[in-house]
């Protein structure tokens, strides 16, 4: 037997001890790796080792545990020239894994999710003078290259070209001819740093009372989670601003979240203006240099304040001092993908892993944040008004079951009179319906038939402007047909409902000298569009608007004063938990574009349910009665937050294997006190990307250890290959 290897003193591993390194791969466990002869280790450090054929980078964990024979162990191939993977983003990777149930080194992998950024950036090549030059032809060009280096330092061979206003093959030349010798130059990465002295705008009582509660907050050092709650525009991003200011006056690093990180040009602009630098960014329209460039600036700690959508919670801090969420109760926290989890709530556990204090800023927090705040877990600050005594807008009811459009139109007559009354009074409106697209449902006149996804059980949404149906689910797309294609009938599909496309279509009938902007995921493409969209409404390039949600966030548009909602009932539908909950901050959000500024806006909401408890709070914006309304509903029904849930999707191709195991999976569902498991049933989408869909819902008591159940019940569940059993814990989308 191999004798266990000696434990070293100060945490380090020096050669012939073993170490288990955690690899980002979708394992369980860690494996053990030799330290080979001349390295000592220390936790947390990146090393390459060999697996099967390859070298793969992956982190030392701690000690080996010495199960494999030592002689079997592989040698640590090298350590990288990396910061080590600081202590508590370890502690977070094994935590999310556990709360997620996703092996350990699927989370690893979003921690390390920009391998190239392992290596220290090569030094750039810069050219110099040489000391003593050979005799040269010296021609102007050569001599005007000379002249750049004669007063500048060394610099590379395009900058110098550049400056010297001289092809590259001038530099090439002199440095052949020995004029000009190479030298080594770390890599710049010159950004300015915001600057927390700036000073801020004079805040109102109210903003200065809550920017007080959060600079004490962020001085404290410790884990404290702050909700602000405060009405859109009045002044939350100020305030938290504030905390941002102390904490980077502290030395220490700064993360903020936020939902649609492609849409926060304002947000950007705002920062400029406050700290006079830009935030790194961190999000999926980045090219892989500025990953790169980012996540090792992060490592190092040289980059303080990062902004980001919900996968910066995993860049390797090594000196985090604040989280700021804002927006906190969308559900873009919710990743869906790979390991699902939500950001907000894993925020709060690497807030409390490393001792930080969280804001989580919203003007409508969600039912678990405000439950938190009422039992004490979390405190809570009110911005309950307007900055600058702007007013909140009036919100008006129109009735559609007695204002119903003749058919194939969609606004109303009280809807259409106030956006005339809000052009001619040179002021803008916006139209909300959250439906990209011209149409959701094609349907043949003659047999009634939908034209359907072939993979999954969705109808195709027609896009007129690019002459295409579209799956919103998986992507698939095709022409829509000249004939039906079950009754082969010919000009008989027809276009059913509306979506944002259509919409445009009915106001530039109505109002042909109106200038209108389509504002959807699909027909803005990325940060620059969506900043080029900002922008020609701030310059009142359009008069209406006509968007998705994607325009009911965070802009604040001073001449926009009508917000139209087309048609308020559509996330009523279906059985999600949260559709009353999501309508209400929805809406609320939409409403709240209107009138920001000096002119006070007005907010028409069309619904065929106007009695709705939804569609009253908007009215009367009595927030707290609705809330208590819905926290009791829940509270009844033993739903989130005042019960836990974790969804089990079954899928795969072969639809009898599927429903083998889901009903295997049923029965042997767990049975001990406060928990109930509900299904197998098919899901929403029976059908996803051509894979057939069952679930199950375990509900349980606040008090059940719900991953413990879960672990105990999938470990026991034989599972072919063919079929992907996943589980979502605490699930948003219920499709
Ligand atoms: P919220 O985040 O609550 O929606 P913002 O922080 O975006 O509110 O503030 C709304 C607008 O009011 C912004 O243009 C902001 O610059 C301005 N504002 C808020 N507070 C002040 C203040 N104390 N002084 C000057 N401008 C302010
Ligand atoms: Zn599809």
């Amino acid at each position: 037997m191999p004798s266990p290897p000696a434990k070293s003193k100060h945490g380090s591993f020096v050669a012939g001890e073993r170490v288990s390194v955690m690899l980002p791969l979708p394992l369980g466990a860690a494996y053990d790796y030799c330290v080979p002869a001349g390295l000592t280790l220390a936790a947390g450090d990146f090393v390459t080792v060999p697996l099967a054929s390859r070298q793969i980078s992956g982190v030392v964990w701690g000690a080996g545990e010495g199960r494999v024979a030592a002689r079997k162990t592989k040698d640590v191939a090298a350590r990288l020239d990396t910061p080590p993977l600081p202590k508590v983003s370890r502690r977070f990777v094994e935590w999310v894994a556990r709360y997620t149930l996703c092996p350990a080194g699927a989370v690893l992998k979003m921690a390390m999710s920009v391998p190239a950024a392992l290596h220290p950036p090569r030094p750039v090549t810069a050219y110099a003078l040489a000391e003593t030059p050979p005799e040269v032809r010296l021609t102007p060009a050569r001599q005007r290259v000379i002249g750049v280096l004669s007063d500048g330092p060394p610099r590379p061979a395009s900058e110098l070209a550049r400056a010297a206003g001289v092809g590259p093959s001038v530099v090439r030349g002199l440095a052949g001819a020995g004029v000009l010798v190479q030298r080594s130059l770390p890599r710049r990465t010159a950004r300015a740093a915001p600057d927390w002295r700036n000073p801020g705008p004079t805040l109102s009582a109210d903003q200065s009372t809550a920017a007080r509660a959060l600079k004490a907050m962020a001085a404290a050092d410790a884990f404290a989670v702050t909700l602000l709650d405060g009405v859109p525009g009045s002044g939350k991003t100020e305030v938290y601003f504030e905390a941002v200011a102390e904490t980077l006056g502290r030395g220490r690093q700064v993360l903020v979240m936020l939902p649609e990180i492609a849409l926060g040009a304002q947000w950007m602009g705002r920062f400029r203006t406050r700290f006079g630098a830009a935030p790194a960014e961190w999000h999926s329209d980045l090219t892989p240099a500025q990953r790169r460039v980012t996540w090792r600036a992060v490592a190092e700690g040289r980059e303080r304040i990062v902004v980001g959508a919900r996968s910066a919670l995993f860049l390797p801090f090594p000196d985090l001092g604040l989280i700021v969420i804002d927006e906190e109760h969308d559900a873009a926290f919710k990743q869906e993908e790979g390991v699902i989890y939500n950001a907000r709530d894993m925020a709060v556990v690497r807030a409390r892993l490393g001792e930080v204090p969280l804001v989580l800023a919203s003007a409508t927090p969600s039912l678990e944040s405000f439950e938190n705040a009422r039992a004490g877990r979390y405190g809570t600050l009110h911005l309950p008004d307007r900055h600058a005594g702007a007013s909140l807008p009036d919100v008006a009811l129109i009735d559609m079951r007695s204002e119903a459009p003749s058919a194939g139109r969609w606004l109303s007559q009280t809807l259409l009179d106030a956006i005339r009354e809000t052009l001619e009074a040179g002021e803008q409106a916006m139209l909300f319906l959250n439906r990209r697209g011209y149409a959701p449902l094609t349907l043949c006149r003659a047999c009634g038939h939908r034209l359907q996804c072939p993979r999954c059980t969705a109808w195709l949404v027609e896009h007129r402007k690019v002459e295409r149906l579209q799956c919103h689910h998986c992507g698939y797309t095709a022409r829509l047909p000249r004939a039906c294609p079950s009754c082969e009938a010919e000009g008989t599909l027809a276009a059913c409902g509306p979506g944002v496309e259509r919409l445009a279509e009915e106001v530039s009938e109505w109002f042909p000298d109106a200038r209108q902007a389509v504002a959807a995921s699909d027909t803005l493409t990325g940060p620059k569009a969506a900043a080029d969209l900002v922008r020609g409404i701030e310059e009142h390039r359009v008069d209406v608007l006509i968007g998705t949600q994607i325009v009911a966030k965070g802009h604040h548009f001073p001449m926009l004063t009508l917000v139209g909602v087309v048609d308020a009932d559509l996330g009523l539908a279906g059985g999600d938990l949260r559709a009353a909950e999501r309508t209400y901050q929805l809406l609320y959000q939409v409403a709240g574009r209107a009138g920001r500024a000096e002119r006070p806006g007005r907010v028409l909401v069309q619904t065929y349910m106007p009695e709705s408890a939804v569609m009253r709070t908007l009215v009367s914006g009595e927030r707290q009665s609705f809330l208590d309304a819905e926290a009791k509903d829940r509270r009844d029904a033993g739903m989130p937050p005042f019960g836990r849930l974790a969804a089990i999707v079954v899928s795969g191709r072969d639809e009898s294997a599927v429903n083998e195991v889901a009903r295997r999976l049923g029965r042997a569902a767990p049975r001990s006190d406060g928990i109930q498991v509900l299904g197998p049933a098919p899901a929403s989408l029976a059908l996803l990307r051509g894979r057939h869909r069952r679930r199950l819902l375990l509900k349980a008591g606040r008090e059940v250890n719900v991953q413990a159940a879960l672990r105990a019940w999938l470990n026991a569940a034989q599972v072919p290959r063919s079929v992907r059993v996943r589980v979502d814990v605490d699930p948003y989308s219920f499709l």
